[in-house]
């Protein structure tokens, strides 16, 4: 036991936070080292007769070895102060370039630090003659495109607990804001969001609009739990098909996987776009379902790395197609769980290549009941923890009892010699956006 405990100390000293970051890496005088941030406090101020939002962020962290901690945020600074000393956050490579973080201007040393950060938020905000909108749209398509565009985060392998202070100062019209965290108004215009402490930069969904900007909804979904799960759908558009689809997905979801995960569900049927959150999602009608299945997959059971993000995609895009039998000629080689362990996006063949690779297990196992049963397993004894693809290989073949290397390298890691063709096209539930898109979802 004790040798145990002695190793499990050294790996997590070697990958500097927790079992799912990826390796701790060398700057030029310095180690630039990965951290575990254990709470987020942010005050975000829209000043309308500026026509400007300001976010003052208090990040506490532990960090477990001596470097310079990494986090990540799109905007600019405008301070940065770590353990009250004033320093920045520089733009760093990733190894291999394959995406960019922001690495803090000192080293420190192992221990709890606090960084502040104050930053502007430009990107999806519209000042209007009655107030302002304001949403925190992400992507999983798209580098950098969480919590980061708005707020200083941590990579996707790190959660922790997030506090919103908001203000709209200078608006004579009530706003109100629709988030997956629990919205308490303080005054008018002033209101509190406290999002739960597993969330991840992938989790936060966040709307904020004049009053009456929607129609909008709101009901009790009876769980197979026996809680009356609160359910909002609002839409600029009708909202009974929102409703009535809300409805009988919420109930197969639960049929076939077991309760809903999260305490309150958020539907926005914007007409187009797809994005899932904890428990919220922008959609179409025609998404809403594969949205909601993310719930459990994606962010029940949380890809730590973009090396894991097939899986959820595989899942979602099996059920879409009506949960069918593959056999080893429909599947393709690929490598979605073979990129760098830098990688932050998920690999586009999941919808494609992955759902069939669903469905060949489910055909494979067929006769231990399917792949089913074990994703509801998968999903109740992971809930909340981030995961890599080898966890889900391990969990399966320890359930099946059965040995799949042959198949994870050939049509997931692409270590097969045969060649592995690119990415392939966007899915339909996740067409990518173009930035005056979004802001028309406002
Ligand atoms: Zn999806």
């Amino acid at each position: 036991m004790k040798v145990l405990l002695v190793l499990l100390g050294m790996i997590s000293v070697a990958n500097g936070a927790g079992l799912n970051a990826p390796d701790n890496f060398e700057l030029k005088n310095r180690t630039a080292v990965f951290v575990d941030v254990t709470d987020i406090k942010t005050i975000i101020k829209y000043n309308i007769s500026t026509s400007e939002v300001s976010a003052q962020s208090t990040v506490s962290f532990v960090q477990s070895v001596e470097g310079s901690p990494i986090f990540d945020l799109t905007p600019e600074t405008t301070k940065v102060l770590i353990d009250s000393k004033e320093t920045t956050l520089s733009k760093a490579s990733l190894p291999g370039n394959v995406s960019t973080v922001r690495v803090l201007g000192l080293i420190l040393k192992p221990g709890k630090h606090q960084l502040y950060v104050e930053n502007k938020i430009s990107k999806n905000v519209r000042f209007l003659s009655s107030g302002v909108k304001s949403a925190f749209w992400m992507s999983d398509l798209s580098d950098r495109r969480y919590l980061e565009q708005y707020l200083p985060a941590n990579l996707e392998y790190d959660q922790y607990k997030v506090d919103f202070e908001v203000e709209i100062i200078g608006s004579p019209s009530e706003h109100q804001i629709l988030a997956n965290g629990e919205v308490k108004k303080l005054a008018k215009n002033h209101f509190s969001i406290s999002f739960p402490d597993y969330y991840t930069a992938s989790s936060f969904y966040y709307h904020l609009m004049p009053e009456n900007s929607f129609n909008e909804e709101s009901f009790n979904f009876k769980s197979v739990d026996g809680r009356d799960i609160p359910v909002t759908v609002y839409s600029s558009s009708r909202l009974a098909s929102y409703i009535k689809r809300t409805k009988s997905v919420l109930a197969e979801l639960e049929a076939d996987y077991g309760p809903f995960p999260h305490n309150k569900v958020v539907i926005y049927g914007a007409g187009s776009g797809g994005m899932e959150h904890c428990g919220a999602t922008i959609t179409s009608l025609s998404a809403l379902g594969h949205e909601l299945t993310h719930s459990y997959f994606a962010r029940g059971i949380m890809p730590a790395r973009g090396n894991a993000g097939w899986v959820d995609e595989a899942i979602a895009s099996w059920r879409d197609g009506g949960y069918r039998e593959y056999q080893t000629r429909s599947l393709s080689n690929s490598q979605m769980a073979g990129h760098s362990i830098y990688r932050r996006t998920t690999d586009r063949n999941a919808y494609s290549k992955g759902a069939r690779f669903m469905g060949y297990l489910h055909g494979k196992f067929s006769s231990a009941g399917g792949l089913k049963p074990f994703l509801k397993k998968f999903k109740d004894e992971r809930l909340f923890k981030p995961f890599l693809t080898k966890n889900f290989q391990d969990d399966l073949e320890a359930h099946f009892g059965a040995e799949l290397s042959t198949e994870f390298d050939r049509y997931i890691y692409g270590n097969s010699k045969s060649q592995v063709s690119t990415e392939s096209i966007e899915n339909p539930n996740h067409p990518k956006l173009s930035e005056q898109e979004l802001l028309n979802l406002l």
